[in-house]
């Protein structure tokens, strides 16, 4: 099957558009690799680490995968991750090991993963975290409201409304919480999703939560 997907939609570089890869070495470790940002200390969310700048080529690899079910560029993007971890951030990730961090996504709405087949962010996060053996659990956080797409003509200020509220926790999670929590997004732009599951793990008694996101 994949042989065949080869053939109707060859796997061309999105940066030097050189056939073989989504992205090829080359052009990986072209990549803007970024640094932690801390919150004010009051914040649900202790700091965010955005890997890479959201521009060119990962800008584009990222929103084929959304929006054209580009789905098999998953392993790419998990190893991307995993090696740029372990490469650029081994400090971050043996504190994580060292602290029993759990990972999860930000879950999309089930009306929204039904439409797209799939949520991004699961299977991103799922590849990477096999790959750096982190410990991984998908379903902690429910979407319980349907809001309007973040990256579509909402304001900046209406951003943070728009997500305020959405998230909760699994109740089958409830009494065995991980003390410490590394959320998961695709893309950070204002970090509106991310504050907004922060603030709901922190409600529920989680110490330390930090975002991360491959692009921002
Ligand atoms: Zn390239």
């Amino acid at each position: 099957m994949s042989g065949i997907l080869d053939l109707l939609f060859p796997r061309v570089c999105y940066g030097c558009h050189r056939p073989g890869s989504y992205l090829c070495p080359r052009c990986s470790s072209l990549l803007t690799v970024q640094s932690f940002s801390p919150s004010q200390p009051d914040a649900s969310l202790y700091g965010h680490l955005s890997l890479f700048a959201y521009k060119s080529s990962l800008k584009k690899l990222i929103h084929d995968l959304k929006y054209h079910f580009l789905s098999d560029s998953i392993e790419i993007i998990g190893q991307l991750i995993a090696n740029s971890i372990t490469s650029d951030f081994p400090h971050f990730l043996s504190d994580w090991k060292n602290n029993n961090y759990c990972l999860t996504p930000v879950p999309l709405h089930p009306l929204k993963r039904n439409w797209r087949g799939f949520n991004q962010s699961d299977l991103i996060a799922k590849n990477f975290t096999t790959k750096l053996g982190l410990k991984y659990t998908p379903d902690l956080l429910f979407r319980t409201h349907y809001t309007k797409p973040q990256v579509k003509q909402l304001k900046k200020s209406d951003r943070f409304s728009n997500v305020a509220g959405v998230f909760s926790v699994n109740p089958k999670y409830l009494l065995t919480l991980p003390k410490n929590i590394i959320i998961f997004d695709d893309v950070f732009t204002t970090g509106s999703t991310i504050k907004a599951a922060a603030k709901t793990l922190k409600e529920k008694g989680v110490d330390t939560i930090i975002g991360l996101t491959l692009a921002g």
